[in-house]
């Protein structure tokens, strides 16, 4: 074939390929053309899901009428001079509104202040009609209709109407934090309206507008944070670790007010928080971060999302030191890492043995401490009697009398508390429950090891291999709530949870919804007992939006699974009986994966015998 020269249309329809994957994207190109005309009300309205109808209107400067051409044209933008380091605007590429006129009926209305009408230009398939006097009152109305009927083989890529009228709100909900002065609305058929009242601007503006998007909660669970370094300056907000969210949605990064979904700076939040928040868990944050525009690069794609800094190890340190700061001065330390270096020691044998030298040296001091009474020491015996028992000979024959009823006593115990561990149980694998400590772990004996279990994640895979194991054979029985309980969730939430209202009915879980913005729960799984039902259903609705668009059914199924099996697991604090916990362990054995909770956390140690005796310094 020849070599040609594409037409303009086809130009820009694949221009519109990468600018405008779905509705929500129109939405973005068009708020950003709002808020960069200086309005100070945008207003939006959309029907199927944005699919059928897109309408953004604004009270901004409006173009000049003899512009109007040139706005629909490509390459044409009044945002940029000749320098493309220095983008001060959220536009600046003069592609949005040709791409989007190239692939579906679109309609600018204009007037500027100093007009005494408005213009009208039409822009169908890449048509171009107009422009024509309309009247209305200033600033520019964008309307978008038929989405894709130029490109049929984008529209089939299409979630639901649901999906993408909330994909739509998520947008407007992203970019309204970094506005806080504009009034926001979105209304349409296919959605409960949203209305955020500008707010003002200032610190407190903002954190008046956070609280309209992420709710009342996040102020109260979050420390504000200002950093500065090398004319980069971070402020924002971080949620506190136990404030945490299943996905990575409740996350929102802004470079120089434009909202970015930067790999960069999801890494350095993730950084921040490695160590107070277990990895399956995401935690909140809003964050500014604001520089010389030349510091940073916009134009890295299309859909200006991403961004390249100049010195981007600058801005992992600066987020992750002014998070860490921040989180340790309200308080919140790592509370893990002593822990976990201990466990280290242990499974690497690192700890420094006592030294037989030493040890004598301190029998010796204890030896002639003729003043030592074993009556008034903690540590005494229960079994003892008053040292009347002994005739008070002295310190020798009163050790004596403590090592003897104090084993005495243990004995007793162990007789009465758990019988002596019969050879089978031993050389299981995961041995003979031997005692429970701290309301948590289970202490066994294997025939050459010490293991402890963590009695909630181990028993939380247990339930989770069992949910899934019922999806391929029958549903799960569930259990009737006398009075259905009714939790309330943003409108999206709702509508993703009552998509799935079926699938949650296969593992016993009874919900509908109850009015846009609440879920009336009316059955529980059996098998998961008591549970925090709204902390269950509010869980269940960020692991839906996270896994929803991407992972199909199964993937949804098992997410599902898991976070059921989450709440519904022997919470530590749980006493358990000795028949329990082994048979705990037996079940542990028979699971397969049991060895790690469904986060990847172990759910067993096993300290083997020799290693114990490489402590004691006996190897
Ligand atoms: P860009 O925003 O990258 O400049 P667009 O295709 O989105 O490119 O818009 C082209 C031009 O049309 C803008 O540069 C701006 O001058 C004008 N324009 C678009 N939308 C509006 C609006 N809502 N108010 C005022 N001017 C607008
Ligand atoms: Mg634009």
């Amino acid at each position: 074939m020849a070599i040609k020269q594409l037409t303009e249309t086809i130009i820009n329809q694949i221009a519109a390929g990468e600018v405008i994957e779905r509705p929500a994207s129109v939405v973005k190109e068009l708020v950003e053309n709002a808020i960069d005309a200086g309005a100070t009300r945008i207003d939006i309205v959309t029907a199927g899901g944005g699919k059928n109808l897109i309408r953004v209107s604004d009270n901004g400067s409006g173009i000049p009428s003899d512009e109007l051409t040139l706005a629909v044209a490509r390459h044409c933008t009044s945002k940029l001079t000749d320098n493309v380091h220095d983008i001060r605007a959220l536009g600046f590429r003069g592609e949005a509104l040709p791409s989007i006129g190239s692939v579906s009926r679109l309609s600018v209305k204009s007037r500027i202040a100093e007009a005494d009408s408005g213009f009208e230009i039409n822009v169908h398939g890449g048509r171009l009609e107009g422009p024509r006097p309309t009247p209305m009152n200033g600033g520019t109305i964008a309307e978008v209709r038929d989405l894709f009927f130029a490109t049929p083989a984008r529209l089939k890529f299409m979630k639901t109407d649901r999906a993408e009228a909330s994909a739509i709100s998520d947008v407007v909900k992203r970019v309204a934090i970094a506005f806080p002065h504009i009034r926001f609305s979105i209304a349409g058929s296919d959605r409960t309206p949203l209305d955020l009242a500008a707010t003002g601007t200032g610190s407190t503006g903002m954190l008046e507008r956070i609280s309209q998007v992420l709710g009342k909660e996040f102020p109260e669970n979050a420390i504000a944070i200002d950093a500065m370094r090398d004319g980069v300056r971070l402020s924002g907000f971080a949620g506190i670790p136990a404030f945490n969210r299943a996905n990575s949605l409740q996350q929102f990064a802004y470079v120089n007010g434009r909202p970015v979904r930067d790999k960069q700076i999801w890494g350095a939040i993730r950084g921040a928080f490695a160590d107070v928040i277990s990895r399956d868990r995401h935690p909140v944050v809003v964050l500014f971060l604001n520089l010389d525009p030349a510091l940073v690069d916009v134009n890295v794609h299309p859909a200006k999302a991403d961004v390249r800094f100049r010195d981007p190890g600058l801005v992992r340190g600066l987020i992750v030191g002014a998070i860490r700061e921040a989180l340790g001065q309200s308080g919140i330390r790592a509370a893990t890492s002593g822990a976990e270096a201990m466990l280290n020691s242990f499974r690497l044998g690192g700890v420094e043995p006592i030294r037989p030298a030493a040890a004598q040296r301190w029998q010796g001091a204890a030896a002639v401490n003729q003043n030592y009474n074993v009556q008034q020491s903690p540590y005494r015996p229960f079994a003892m009697e008053p040292a009347a028992r002994h005739g008070g000979e002295g310190f020798a024959e009163t050790v004596q009398a403590f090592l003897y009823d104090g084993a005495t006593a243990l004995a007793a115990d162990t007789r009465a508390g758990m019988a002596e561990a019969p050879q089978e149980l031993l050389s299981a694998p995961l041995g003979a429950a031997r005692a429970q400590i701290h309301a948590n772990y289970i202490v066994s004996q294997t025939e050459d090891s010490l293991v402890i279990v963590d009695q909630h994640a181990a028993h939380e895979r247990l339930v989770y291999e069992a949910l899934k194991n019922a999806l391929h054979s029958k549903s799960l029985p569930a259990q009737m709530l006398l009075i259905p309980e009714i939790v309330d969730l943003p409108e999206e939430d709702v509508g993703r949870l009552v998509a799935h209202a079926e699938t949650l009915a296969r593992f016993g879980l009874g919900i509908e919804s109850f009015g846009p913005g609440a879920i009336a729960v009316r059955e529980t799984p059996s098998m998961l007992g008591e549970i925090d039902t709204q902390k269950l259903i509010r869980d269940l609705a960020d692991e839906i939006a996270e896994h929803d668009t991407s992972d199909g059914l199964k993937a949804i199924l098992n997410h599902v699974a898991a976070t059921m099996a989450c709440h519904g697991s022997v919470r530590a604090g749980r006493r358990l009986k000795p028949d329990e916990m082994n048979a705990l362990l037996r079940q542990m054995e028979e699971t397969p994966g049991s060895g790690t909770c469904n986060h990847g956390r172990p759910t067993y140690i096993e300290l083997k015998l020799t290693d114990i005796e490489r402590l004691f310094g006996r190897r």
